[in-house]
Parts: structure tokens; sequence; C-alpha cells
């Protein structure tokens, strides 16, 4: 079990904790070599997740740039419309495996508390999940979802009311009730064995996309791009590609109102390593250490901290993270809109953002290799209320 990437990661948790979390090290390393129960997994990726999610050739768009060939790995196709539901699929099935009758879980966005009531409603497993009161606020169409899927939202008004608050809110409801319940994370964060965890059941993006590639292309892709917010659809796909040193691997910051301004959701790009959630790693914070509330266009990116295995990756060189503010951002997402008839998740409008700087650069032969997260539906009202506000902002 990897418990370190570089100088991150590790268990920075209350002592009561180390008992569960061995206990869940124990049994996802029988879990995982385990046929049956990767049959199970794999099994509820094709009939409740509709996987294998195409790989879409993003044609005119490629056309118009005039460069590289855009190719976007359909993510936003999965049932919940994004990538999250792969993992809270492979957690739930570990919770049912472990006698765990219980799931709990912390939200920002709400779009992870969304996946784990949807499984929780699957599995017939009673789910509670913490969000912070001004989140819920912000975020009511989501609230009202997980509650139609019968979960119990706690708002915490604790601090600033945000996502680093619900965080600490469940971690103390796992230290009192972890005999009978499992705490479902909801990116490749938090203290080990999540993050080898989460990649593991993600890392289908990068084996499908891989192999999609070849089938098609006779090839693999010049370089593999995805968002990072903690970091989970963008270690999916890198883990298809990570031994082909070929393949450049590119994880996209959200630079909010630019990294200058402190308005930013880039941990990497713009932050300093401490102690988050249970691991250390690089995160936004205060010259005292306190954790900084991110700010995004796009919800989801709203981890102030990211995957210790982004830091390693990073600080090795194996994969460079760029970074890539709201209207750019914004643009990329009417750009898709317009030339390929998809409407994206303005998470993954970043990675897409930064596909469409780099293809103008390279040539007709190149092959850039975009994850599309996620679908936009739920952006909406977020983009009226962006376009009423920068009503000259550019069009890609
Ligand atoms: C939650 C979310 C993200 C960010 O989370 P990662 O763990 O960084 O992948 C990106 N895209 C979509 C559509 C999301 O819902």
């Amino acid at each position: 079990m990897k418990t370190h990437y570089g100088n991150y990661g590790g268990q920075y948790v209350a002592e009561t904790l180390m008992a569960p979390l061995k206990e869940l090290e124990t049994a996802y390393e029988a879990a995982k070599t385990d046929p049956s129960f990767r049959r199970e997994f794999e099994e509820l990726l094709h009939d409740y997740v509709g996987r294998e999610s195409p790989l879409t050739c993003a044609r005119r768009l490629s056309e118009h740039l005039g460069g590289a060939t855009i190719l976007l790995k359909r993510e936003d196709l999965n049932h919940t419309g994004a990538h999250k539901v792969n993992n809270t699929i492979g957690q739930a099935l570990l919770a049912k495996r472990m006698g765990k009758r219980r799931l709990i879980a912390e939200t920002g966005a709400g779009m992870h508390g969304v996946a784990t009531a949807t499984v929780a409603a699957l599995f017939g497993m009673p789910c509670e999940v913490y969000m912070g009161a001004v989140d819920v606020e912000r975020q009511a169409p989501n609230v009202e979802r997980m509650k139609l899927l019968g979960a119990k939202v706690h708002a915490v008004s604790e601090g600033s009311a945000t996502l680093k608050d619900a965080m600490n809110e469940a971690l103390r409801d796992w230290v009192s009730n972890c005999d009978d319940t499992f705490y479902v994370i909801g990116t490749v964060a938090g203290p080990a064995p999540y993050p080898e965890m989460v990649r593991d059941f993600q890392s289908v993006i990068g084996r499908e996309a891989r192999r999609q590639c070849l089938e098609k292309y006779g090839r693999l892709p010049d370089e593999a791009i995805a968002c990072v917010g903690g970091g989970s659809n963008a270690i999916g796909l890198f883990a298809g590609f990570i031994d082909d040193a070929a393949v450049r691997l590119v994880g996209v910051e959200a630079g909010g109102k630019g990294l200058a301004t402190g308005e930013h959701a880039a941990s990497i790009n713009g932050g300093r390593l401490g102690v988050l959630h249970g691991a250390k790693t690089m995160l936004l914070q205060t010259d005292d250490g306190n954790v900084i509330d991110t700010y995004s266009v796009s919800a989801g990116l709203d981890y102030p901290g990211v995957g210790p295995e982004h830091c390693h990756l990073h600080d090795t060189g194996r994969a460079e993270y760029a970074v890539i503010n709201d209207d750019e951002a914004v643009a990329a997402f009417e750009a898709l809109c317009r030339f390929e008839g998809i409407i994206p998740a303005l998470e993954s409008s970043h990675a897409l953002a930064e596909a469409i700087k780099r293809a103008p650069k390279l040539g007709k032969d190149k092959l850039l290799l975009v994850n599309l997260s996620g679908r936009g539906d739920k952006d909406m009202e977020n983009i009226m209320r962006y376009k009423a506000a920068h009503p000259y902002s550019s069009r890609a």
C-alpha cells in the first residue's frame, strides 16, 4: 500500500482514526485482488454507469484552431453526468464488503454528495452528507438532489461554513461512528489509503482512453490533459499513460480571477506545503497557516488542497500543471457548445481551454486528449450570471 508520494501524503489524523484507516487498508488490499469484487465493480460500471464512455473527435473545433486534433474522453456521458460516480461505486462496494451499513461524505459544490447519495440509494444504505452552510445556500439544486435520493444533508456553520469545515465535521463523525460507518472521500486526497484507492477506481478512464486511442488512431496521444480540483479525474486519466514516457501529462488548475488576485483555486501553482484533510500536500493558506477558501467560476474545482500524487508528479516533472482563468474557461465552454454541440462542465472547460491554447502551435498530426470530466447542464445558471457580469467577454 502506498502511503507517501515523495514528500507528500501520509496519515495526519487523530490517533483514534489510525485503527479504522488500517481496517480500510486491509479490506481494500484484499478486495482489489479479489476477482469477484472486480467483477461486481466492472459490471456496475457497465450496467449502471453506462461505460465504456466514448472517445469523441472534436473535428470542427480542431479544424477551426488549425493545429493538433483534439479528442474528448466523454465522462460527461456517465450516469449522473460526471466521473465521480466511478469512485463512489467502488467505495460503496467496499463498504458493503466490510459490513459497514452507513455512508458519510463531505461535499463542497455538492457533486460528490450527489454521487454518494446515488450509490447509497443503489445499495440501500443510509447516507449523511456534510456541507458548509454557505455552500448549502449556494448549491441549493444539489441539496435538493441529495434529499430526493434519500440522503440527509447537514449544514455545517463552523469556521467559514465551506468545504474545509465540512471535511472536519465528516472526520469527526467518522471518529465517533467508525464501527458501522464508511467515509466516502470524493477525490484523490485525504489520508492513505484514500489517494491510492480513489486513483484505482478512476483509472478506468485512462485505461479505456488508451485502448480507444490505439484502436482508432493506431497510436497514443501526444498529450493527456485534465482539470485538477482535488485531482481524481486527472489522476484517473494519467494512470493510463504514466508509463508511456512520450505522452505529456498536463493538469489544469483553476486560476479564477488570476493568480495575482489571490482569488483562485490553484493549490500547486499558488499554494504552499501544509497539512489538510489528513495528508501533507500543497494547499492555499495564509502566512500563519490557516486554510483559505478557494474561488473559481466552476464550483467543482473548489478543493483548497490537491491530491498528494499530483504534488509529486509536479516535483518530478512527470506531469506539468497549467493555470486557466475564469474568462478562458468560459470561452472554451462556449466554443465546445458552438463547434461540437456538447455543453461541457465548467470544470472540464479548464482542461479544454488549455488544449485550445496548445492546439494551434502544434502540427496537424498531433493528438491532444482532453478528459471531459462532466456535462455542463448544472452550470447554466452560473454561466448566465457570469455573462451578465461580463457582457464584453470574447469568444474563442
Ligand atoms: C468534482 C469535479 C471535478 C474536480 O474533481 P477532481 O477530483 O479534480 O476530478 C472536475 N470535473 C467535474 C465535472 C467534477 O464534478
